[in-house]
């Protein structure tokens, strides 16, 4: 079984739409570098397609009826978007399902700081990441402060020409013979990730010219007047308190915009593709399908890197709580036609996969492994020793969505993440699988991943949203 490279398969018209599709992905990654960016994008794309406020719908006492478009925000982080189905229900939903949170550095709680004349705030890392990678590159920040009146801030510092940026430091290699023989594992260690946010102490009026005239050095009682500096520009341009912090979530990112990659233009170059790719094409695809048999779903969650937890996690009830909302608007509700609804759905569970990088051809096993430009990919199985902790699709399902692709000429590919026992991971599939629905682990192959920058392929992304539609568009039960 040999998948071939596809770029060779589209005509004029097709290239001019990958080029097309790509420059959109690249303004959602410019515009979604949290998951709350992401969530806030994806309402306002959904608003142009005619989709309304689940929470409005139901605030009017509306009702629903097949065709309409609806969605349903979860405290900002996640997602679900509907369209409603002519088949009932309870006969089962299509759904695409991603996550919207990336691998970051979070701003502690207390994390100002001043240490000998420079002002820092302290991180703590989310998601898996190679610390050594975060180093001495340009940062931004982004994300909100929430004063204790309740009053959102939103952040956002790093992004436009002109904005400062910042930086966490590295030790020069001059003075790096110690540190070269570390493990990289703690090459950087945690507890160093402080993000650089200033170095220039705060000028007190008249104080210049008092201590020119006495030709003094500071006094000692003036302590951390860095800090206080940083203090006077947050209070003044974002009317914020030192313990405003404690209510803030505050993201570091690379900062700077995705890019196309390569002479030939065939890649992407972005920081935040895991999984903001795979969420985008999902987007598009129900975007663009309208009305459907079944019920389409597309589901952008937040917490993916940390284990789905908490309340916009996956393994939050909101997607459930919603599904009934659904279908109480839609005057189908039980207690029975909601379970029925969710066992009787399918899934394409979408995250990135680990595209095969022959720099480290040993990580994979090339039969099983997921090239870039040949589409998207099925995983079977995730998980780690053994597929443990893994959603292990069925055989029928696979061959269902065999057929499907197969008949809308859709490339893919199937792969595992990497070589038996090398490592592994997991996605949310096996969260939507306890329903006991088909669900199956698809996405999209991306290099390095997990780094301040990651590579895509342009004609997976565009082969990706014709896979969704194509399993959207699928009305048989
Ligand atoms: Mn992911
Ligand atoms: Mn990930």
């Amino acid at each position: 079984m040999e998948h071939k490279n596809i770029w060779d398969k589209y005509g004029m018209e097709e290239e001019k739409a990958i080029v097309e599709l790509c420059e959109g992905y690249k303004e959602y990654l410019n515009h979604g570098k949290t998951e709350r960016e992401c969530i806030t994008k994806t309402v306002a794309m959904a608003k142009e397609h005619g989709y309304r406020d689940l929470q409005e719908i139901l605030a009017e006492g509306k009702t629903l009826k097949a065709g309409d478009k609806v969605y349903a925000v979860n405290m900002k982080k996640s997602i679900a978007l509907f369209v409603i189905g002519k088949k009932p229900l309870e006969e089962g939903m299509n759904i695409l399902g991603a996550h919207v949170d990336s691998p970051r550095l979070d701003i502690k709680q207390n994390p100002l700081f001043e240490d000998t004349d420079f002002a820092y705030l302290d991180t703590h890392y989310y998601g898996g990441i190679k610390k050594y990678q975060w180093v001495a590159s340009p940062m931004s920040l982004h994300g909100v402060v929430v004063k204790k009146d309740g009053t959102v801030v939103d952040i956002c510092i790093g992004e436009e020409e002109g904005d400062p940026v910042f930086c966490i430091t590295d030790l020069l290699i001059h003075l790096a013979a110690e540190q070269m023989a570390k493990k990289a594992s703690v090459v950087i260690e945690g507890e160093d990730l402080n993000l650089l946010v200033g170095s220039r102490p705060l000028k007190k009026a008249g104080e210049e010219e008092k201590k020119e005239a006495d030709g003094q050095e500071k006094k000692k009682e003036e302590k951390e007047h860095v800090k206080a500096q940083i203090l006077a520009i947050l209070k003044e341009k974002y009317g914020m308190e030192e313990e405003d912090f404690l209510s803030a979530e505050l993201e570091v990112v690379p900062a700077g915009k995705a890019r196309d990659c390569g002479l030939d233009r065939s890649m992407v170059l972005s920081y935040g593709q895991d999984d903001r790719i795979c969420a985008y094409t999902s987007l598009k695809a129900i975007l663009e399908t309208g009305e459907t048999e079944r019920t389409s779903c597309c589901l952008l969650v937040d917490k993916e890197e940390i284990g789905s937890v908490g309340a916009t996690g996956m393994t939050s009830r909101f997607f459930e709580n919603t599904v009934a909302e659904l279908l109480d608007r839609l005057g189908q509700y039980s207690e029975l036609s909601l379970r029925r609804c969710l066992s009787r759905s399918r899934m394409l569970s979408s995250d990135v996969s680990a595209g095969f990088d022959p720099t480290y051809a040993s990580a994979f096993e090339k039969k099983n492994a997921a090239f870039l430009g040949r589409g998207m990919s099925f995983n079977k199985f995730t998980g780690s020793r053994g597929k443990g902790g893994s959603n292990d699709a069925n055989a029928e399902y696979i061959a269902r969505l065999r057929r499907l692709f197969d008949k809308a000429g859709v490339a893919f590919q199937t792969a595992e993440l990497g070589k038996v026992d090398v490592g592994g991971g997991g996605t949310i599939a096996y969260i939507l699988a306890e329903y006991g629905m088909e669900v199956i682990d698809s996405g999209l192959p991306v290099l390095n991943m997990h780094a301040l920058y990651e590579v895509s392929s342009k004609v997976d992304i565009y082969e990706a949203v014709r896979g969704y539609k194509a399993f959207l568009l699928d009305g048989e039960n």
